[in-house]
């Protein structure tokens, strides 16, 4: 028998398109578990442990975004939201809530498949890590352990703002540009507004420099962003 590449929960009302994705799935050789609602969608998540989840955004019971902020409390499975075309808000909305990815419908089988690889290869990654810790003035990001903390006070970041900030805090000193964070940060050739960057540059400012009133992030305008070491 060959070995399954990973166990896909995937949660979509559309009994068609849930379908077709599961038998695809399957070809290319992934278990698929299936859910028609939000609500079932959180009790197979705990059934069945999947891999990575394929999330609908639009479901009845519980819409995808409030599934995926209730997932994120637990676990940092790979999450791609699946999103009908025009729903621009909702994604950035998606993404602060907690996943990975998103993928516009109707997408081709094969862009999922890619999405799918990079998110899984990505989580493998970050259970690689283990008791890395990165510091920066007063900041302090433990990296196997998912926390943040400034002066001794915890900060809630998602998983992107997390992932974000990482990458800005490694880089210290180094101008980044909006495509180098998003190659880095969401991790393909991104298509879509750049200016999702600048929102999570929003919410992470918000979150520490607002909060503990310093400045931690640095614009270069029409560059890039960069953290630095010395006051
Ligand atoms: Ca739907």
């Amino acid at each position: 028998m060959e070995k399954s590449l990973g166990k896909v929960l995937v949660v979509e009302d559309e009994s068609k398109l849930a379908r077709f994705i599961e038998l695809e799935l399957r070809h290319e050789g992934y278990d698929v578990v299936l859910a028609e609602d939000g609500r079932v969608g959180i009790e197979k998540f705990y059934e069945e442990e999947p891999d990575i989840i394929l999330l609908d955004l639009m479901l009845p019971e519980l819409n995808g975004i409030e599934v995926c902020r209730r997932l994120r409390k637990e676990s940092d499975v790979p999450i791609i939201m699946l999103t009908a075309k025009g729903e621009t808000m909702d994604k950035i909305a998606g993404l602060d809530s907690g996943a990975d990815d998103y993928i516009t419908k109707p997408f081709a089988i094969e862009e999922l498949f890619a999405r799918m690889r990079v998110a899984l290869r990505r989580s493998a990654n970050s259970n690689d890590n283990n008791g890395n810790v990165l510091t920066l003035h007063d900041l302090k990001i433990d990296i196997s352990r998912r926390m943040v903390y400034y002066k001794d006070n915890e900060v809630e970041l998602t998983k992107r703002e997390f992932e974000l900030l990482t990458y800005l805090v490694k880089n210290k000193n180094i101008v980044i540009s909006r495509e180098q964070i998003l190659n880095q940060v969401w991790g393909y050739d991104y298509i879509g507004e750049t200016n999702v960057v600048d929102v999570y540059v929003r919410y992470l400012r918000t979150k520490i420099d607002d909060k503990f009133g310093v400045k931690l992030i640095h614009t270069i305008r029409g560059v890039g962003y960069f953290v630095k070491d010395d006051e």
